[in-house]
């Protein structure tokens, strides 16, 4: 089976290597960044997104946000212009889950198949291949990229119709911008208390308030390592996605809505290519203190 990969930022870099790793043969493709090291691994160089569609069965886009994966499907040389009839594309990226159906439809027109297949566990997972795959679609070929999506994941769990994966993503990102803005604050109190905030971490990291989100930011903030990562600047893209999307269903977030107004204000102390570790900076400049070893 041969796949196409478009593309190779953060994320979609090691997950293409993982599955060149695993053994199938990958055309890829960016409109923007550099991928020499992933050819040199035995990718085939596409030369768009066209071309990589031409040569594939299956199609995995790994793009920021719904304009980029429209245009990357939709627009001029784009996937649409060069696929097969039966093509299975895996939108892979965050996207509004409206815009995952609009790009269905039109796909759908044209003889492909289209899935919805967001990811969470960041850069580390990602290299790890052990991501967490939410996917939205036909079940037929949910089953049958089955076996490429666990190559990339160590969790690949099927939530329902087209868009029900990014769906289930907006949920995620809820919970991860809340999460860390509860240990952002909690530890600048524990701080600003005078006690060692590592000390904080390793006595509740076991506990209730522990969490994925917990072990894993907690170390950078204490490091004051805010190297993305996940990007201030692609969440906001989710919350916002959030926002709309739980509008149009009349349906309040008040708490999505506050932590977004703390991102726009991080964004604007020029900490929107920071990893969203850097939630805490927030915090720690209301109470003008850091938390760090
Ligand atoms: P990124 O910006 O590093 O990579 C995106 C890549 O897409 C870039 O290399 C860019 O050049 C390319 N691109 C943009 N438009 C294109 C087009 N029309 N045709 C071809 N290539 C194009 O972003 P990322 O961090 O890899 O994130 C990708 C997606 O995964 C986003 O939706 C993000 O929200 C999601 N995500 C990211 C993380 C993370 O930790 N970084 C975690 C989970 C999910």
């Amino acid at each position: 089976m041969n796949i196409g990969f478009i593309g190779l930022g953060i994320m979609g870099r090691p997950m293409a290597k993982n599955l060149l790793k695993a053994g199938y043969a990958l055309t890829i493709f960016d409109k923007f960044a550099k991928f020499d090291d992933l050819v040199s691994l035995g990718a085939r160089a596409g030369i768009s997104n066209k071309d990589v569609a031409a040569q594939s069965d299956v199609i995995i886009t790994m793009l920021p946000n719904s304009p980029h994966v429209k245009e990357a499907v939709l627009g001029q040389d784009g996937v649409l212009d060069g696929a097969k009839v039966g093509t299975i594309l895996v939108d892979m990226s965050s996207i509004a889950p409206g815009a995952s159906q609009e790009i269905c439809a039109a796909v759908k027109e044209k003889g492909l198949v289209m899935l919805d297949a967001p990811v969470s566990g960041g850069e580390p997972k990602a290299i790890e291949g052990t991501l967490a795959v939410m996917v939205g679609g036909d079940t037929n070929a949910f089953e049958t990229v089955r076996p490429i999506l666990e190559k990339m994941g160590s969790s690949v769990v099927h939530v329902g119709e087209i868009g029900a994966g990014n769906v289930t993503k907006l949920a995620n990102q809820i919970i991860v911008a809340l999460n860390i803005a509860a240990v952002s604050e909690a530890f600048v109190l524990a701080t600003k208390a005078g006690v060692n905030p590592e000390s904080v971490f390793n006595a509740i990291k076991g506990g209730l308030a522990g969490s994925t989100v917990m072990n894993a930011k907690v170390p950078m903030i204490l490091d004051g390592n805010f190297k993305p990562g996940f990007r201030i600047d692609l969440h906001i893209k989710d919350l916002q996605n959030a926002l709309d999307t739980a509008h149009a269903l009349n349906v309040p977030v008040p708490l999505t809505a506050n932590i977004m107004e703390t991102m726009q204000a991080l964004k604007n102390d020029d900490l929107g290519t920071s990893d969203h570790s850097a939630i805490v900076r927030y915090y720690e400049k209301l109470a003008r203190i850091e938390v760090r070893r």
